[in-house]
């Protein structure tokens, strides 16, 4: 593979949109070749500084022209605000997986207070054992 191939690699890594296997061997490019590794640390840098930009938008009278010349619908959008209800919460499946597991490690040890028989155990004293028939207490052969 090129340079060029591996650079678009990148961009594939940083957009989440590349395979294992793939980003094995463009890591071991980015291990051997200067060049492709500044291009992954510039990559880097842009993405982070496009993570903590402001969000760009129209200024309000571009959008009326556009509305006045039809482009856009006449009504204005409601409201931009989501739904807490519209929100996914995505975790990687060994997070999940970790997540179960301590909920039911942890519901064995909340389980015995949330159940605990309030009643003590039926002690017996040590004469009982003398009223037990004996037929009851030897092994039948
Ligand atoms: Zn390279």
């Amino acid at each position: 593979m090129t340079c060029e191939q591996y650079q678009i690699q990148i961009g594939q890594l940083l957009e989440n949109e590349l395979r294992g296997e793939e980003s094995s061997t463009m890591f071991a490019h980015l291990g051997a070749c200067s060049a492709c590794r500044d291009f992954f640390h510039a990559s880097l840098q842009v993405r982070a500084e496009l993570m903590n930009a402001e969000p760009i938008t129209a200024p309000d009278e571009l959008d009326d022209r556009m509305r006045a010349e039809g482009l856009i619908p006449t009504e204005r959008p409601i409201s931009r605000t989501t739904s807490i209800w519209d929100l996914r919460i995505a975790f990687p499946l060994p997070a999940a997986a970790s997540i179960a597991l301590l909920l039911i490690i942890g519901s064995l040890f909340v389980a015995p207070v949330l159940f605990h028989d309030p009643q003590p155990q039926q002690k017996f004293p040590p004469d009982v054992l003398e009223l037990v028939p004996v037929e009851l207490r030897t092994p039948r052969p």
